[in-house]
């Protein structure tokens, strides 16, 4: 690599979760510092319902399905999932 190559990921401490809101289902985009567990104020609706999309925890996945608006929660979970398969193809 060329001298006056950059590496953003070694210069990178942060890092894109995908969240959604648990009571509205919006989802995004944060970039944080890596934290287990923050919950977050939804961008849209402004309720600290912000979790990290985990589309491998059931019980994640049955509290997230049971909120109103299921299909917007269908293409939330739909969005992760291809998210999950860009950022690592090989599974
Ligand atoms: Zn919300």
């Amino acid at each position: 690599m060329g001298s006056n190559v950059v590496n953003l990921d070694e210069r990178s401490s942060h890092a894109a979760i995908h969240y959604a809101c648990m009571a509205c289902a919006h989802d995004w985009n944060a970039a944080f510092p890596p934290t287990p567990d923050l919950s977050l104020e939804c961008p849209q609706c402004h309720a600290p319902a912000g979790e990290p999309v985990a589309l491998d925890d059931w019980d994640w996945f049955t509290r997230f399905m049971t909120g109103p608006n299921h299909d917007k929660r269908t293409l939330v979970l739909l969005n992760a999932a291809r998210q999950a398969r860009k950022n690592n193809p090989r599974t």
